[in-house]
């Protein structure tokens, strides 16, 4: 993925406007959460991330914000995890890689992808889905493996 500026507040404001949304002090927060951590993070992250900054957040606006996002399209679910809702506000074609040993949700660029025997078809949606160890996951395994071997 190409590297980002971080988005302020009033970037974030002028987005959530441009796509027919009312702001609300939540919505603006919980946007920019996603926007600029970019780890991919369930409802209850957010909500333990932002409840600090904004005592009156409940868990349940924290979900039905996010709701009310994916209905707008301005956040998708990622696919990588089937067992918990992960959020993304990177809507541009990318592949997640899922860290099997520290849980982290990766955003991996994608770049000449060829699919074949599509014709006929209609595509509505399309994941790459990775399992596997990030960088320093792997390299802690390699050193025990070299310890233990
Ligand atoms: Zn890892
Ligand atoms: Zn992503």
């Amino acid at each position: 993925m190409e590297k980002r500026k971080r988005w302020s507040l009033e970037d974030v404001h002028q987005y959530l406007s441009e796509h027919d949304i009312r702001i609300s002090l939540y919505r603006l927060k919980i946007f920019e959460y996603l926007i600029n951590e970019r780890t991919h993070p369930t409802a209850e992250e957010i909500y333990n991330k932002l409840k600090k900054e904004i005592p009156s957040l409940s868990p349940a606006t924290v979900y039905n914000t996010l709701r009310f996002f994916l209905e707008k399209k301005i956040v998708q679910l990622v696919n990588v995890e089937k067992n918990e809702a992960r959020y993304d506000a990177t809507l541009s074609w990318h592949g997640h890689l899922k860290c099997l040993s520290c849980g982290r949700v990766f955003d991996i660029h994608i770049e000449n992808l060829k699919l074949s025997g599509l014709e006929g078809f209609q595509v509505y949606e399309k994941h790459l889905d990775l399992r596997g160890l990030c960088p320093g996951c792997a390299k802690i395994k390699n050193i025990k493996e070299v310890e233990y071997d």
